[in-house]
Order: structure tokens, then sequence, then C-alpha cells
């Protein structure tokens, strides 16, 4: 048992004994605004047979990358330098660029060099693959102001990467999260939940690895199938089945929670909607809150973990303000698993505070 904080014991000091104290969610304090640059397949050994970059993020690559950093530049322009305690963020996404041809790597990072020079940008990453590291890369990217460094681990799972023909075994990724902190960068950890190979039982698993591994950041992409993809063939041929929605919902709720409990960000809990991309979704579970979903059966996961620990019939429970769109979640279809545990809408209320707390 925790003690309670100040806050609740001044408003509810006679009322209360005991409390339970538990996180719903940790930011990642960086940057305040994150301005990507989307490099769709550039860099890439192949494409992964769910990959669908290009209509992910929106950006053709046909006109090259001179063409998109020049585009680049042009939004930047408008922004003004950072102010003394303000803070921005570069980001390189949708490829692999630790493996970029050397000269496209230059002129990415020569952009980089300059924003940070004019103090547009004070913080930048980039994303790539796990078995396309070297320390040469790694000195050059430092070089040049790259600070957190994303890696597509997918899973930690042997059979599931050689299922989704990744090209890369286990013993690569944890390698490669290993590589990437020992060499002073900050680690993000992108998983693909439902990929071909998959279970619920083996992403719980990777969830478990990765927050041992006390990343920066989590991603979740849950696994869709986009038309033109060799997953799109494998639907067709009954060789692949996508994970329902409810299967979703509930492993990443439990996998959230996981991440909550470890104070670890998650960052993303879905594909962002992009309209080409949903157009070209043929299955998967694609829903347009699912973020929210999860969110609310991650809620849903810690609060019957406190009430265990509590022991005893809950009187209050008090959620940061975050929660309130959620928890209920779709439709108020959560409202009667709520009820259920004891806690019904009375005794619930909304804080200031970044934790939640639960109280006998
Ligand atoms: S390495 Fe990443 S970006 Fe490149 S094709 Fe595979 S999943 Fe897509």
């Amino acid at each position: 048992m925790q003690k309670m904080s100040k806050y609740f014991c001044q408003k509810n000091v006679p009322s209360f004994t005991r409390s339970i104290i538990f996180g719903t969610g940790a930011r990642l304090k960086r940057a305040k605004s994150i301005h990507p640059v989307f490099l769709p397949f550039s860099g890439c050994p192949m494409h992964c047979v769910y990959c669908a970059q290009d209509r992910q993020t929106g950006t053709s690559m046909t006109a090259g990358i001179s063409s998109v950093l020049a585009e680049a530049e042009k939004n930047f322009s408008a922004l003004k330098p950072c102010a003394s305690g303000e803070s921005r963020e570069l980001a390189f996404y949708g490829g692999t660029f630790t493996a970029l041809p050397e000269e496209e790597r230059r002129s990415c990072l020569s952009f980089l060099t300059r924003l940070r020079t004019s103090g547009i940008i004070t913080h930048a990453r980039c994303s790539t693959r796990p078995d396309a590291l070297s320390p040469e890369v790694f000195d050059e990217l430092k070089a040049h102001g790259i600070d957190l460094i994303e890696l597509g681990i997918q899973s930690f799972d042997s059979m599931a990467l050689s299922a989704s023909r990744r090209g890369y075994g286990g013993e690569v990724t944890l390698q490669a999260c290993r590589m990437v902190q020992d060499s002073g960068f900050l680690l993000g950890i992108q998983l693909l939940p439902g990929m071909p190979g998959s279970s619920p039982e083996v992403f719980i698993k990777d969830v478990e690895l990765a927050l041992g591994l006390h990343p920066a950041c989590l991603r979740f992409y849950p696994c869709l199938v986009p038309d033109g993809t060799v997953l799109a063939r494998w639907l067709a041929e009954g060789r692949y089945e996508p994970w329902s929605l409810e299967e979703t919902v509930s492993t990443l709720g439990r996998a959230l929670a996981q991440a909550w409990e470890r104070e670890v960000p998650v960052i993303r809990l879905s594909v962002a909607p992009e309209p080409a991309f949903d157009a070209a979704v043929l299955a998967g579970p694609r829903h347009p809150a699912l973020g929210a979903l999860i969110q609310a059966e991650a809620l849903l996961v810690s609060v019957r973990k406190a009430l265990e620990q509590l022991g005893e019939e809950p009187k209050a429970l008090f959620l940061p303000r975050s929660c309130q769109g959620f928890m209920y979640g779709e439709r108020g279809a959560l409202k009667e698993s709520w009820n259920r545990v004891g806690l019904t809408q009375e005794r619930i209320f909304f804080t200031k505070n970044e934790k939640a707390e639960l109280c006998a």
C-alpha cells in the first residue's frame, strides 16, 4: 500500500483510510512538438510483407530524397527559432534511416544540422531496422544531433520474425537494443502485434522483454493487411488471419497496463489515420478510436489490479482528467464493467494529478 497523496488527503481526510496509487500513462517529456519527415522505404533492404509505408505516410519518394527535403525545408522556414526553454523535434520516419545510401543520409543530416544551428530544432530522432546498425553510423548520427533511435523490432520472437520474413532473428533484436543504448542514444521500440507467426502470448512476452530494456518509448502498431502487399496475398490464400478487434483491444489493453505500471510511455497504439492507407486496408483491427478503446481496457485492467491490492470495497477512485474521454469505452459500453467492480459514477472523481488513486 502506498501513502495517500497530499492532494486527496486535503479533500477527503475524514473518509479514507487506505489508498492505492497507480499510473495511467507516462508522457515522453522531450520536445513540445514533433515534425516528421517521411522517407518511405528509403534504405529498406526489401518491402516487408505487411508494409505500405508510402500510403501509410501519404508520401511518395518518386521525386527522390532531395525533393522531400526541399518540401520539408519550406515547412520549417515558417517556424521561428525556439525561445529559451522551448523545444521542437525533427523525426526521420518511414524507412531504414541507418541504411540510406551514404549521400542521401548526408543530405538528411546536413538538413538537420542547419535546423539545429539556427535553433529551429532542439531534438532529433530516426527510425530504422535492428539489423542495419553500425558504430560508424552511430558516430555520424550523434555528430549531427540525433539523440533517439526507434527500432522497428516488430517482435523479439524468432519464429514470428521468420514467419514474417523479417530477415533477422530474436538474438539480433536484443543486441540491437543494447547497441543503441550503449552508444548513448535513447531507445524507442516498435512492436507489431498480430504479425504473421505471432499470438497474444508472444506479444505479451515481447512487451515484457521490451519493458525490461527500459526504453524511452514504445509504439504498438496492430498488424493490418494493406492491399498490394504479400500479406494481402497470404490473406486471400488463407495463410494469414489478422487479429480481431476484440482480441487486439484486450491484448493491447493488458500490454498497455504493464507499460503504465513500469512508467514507459507508449506513444502509439495504432497506425495514424491516412485516407489513402485507410482505403487500402483489406482486413485487420482498424477502428477510428482504437487507441481510446485500448486505453479504456488498460484502465480497467489497472483498476482491477488496484482493487485486488486494496482488498476491500472501494469508496472512491480519483483519476487524471485525461481518462475522462475514454474510460467508458465506445458509447459507454464499459459502464457495466465499472459498476460491477463497485465503481459507480458517483464514486469516480477527476483531478489534475498524473496518477490515479483508489481509496477505501
Ligand atoms: S524495413 Fe520497415 S519501413 Fe522498410 S519495408 Fe520493412 S517495415 Fe517497411
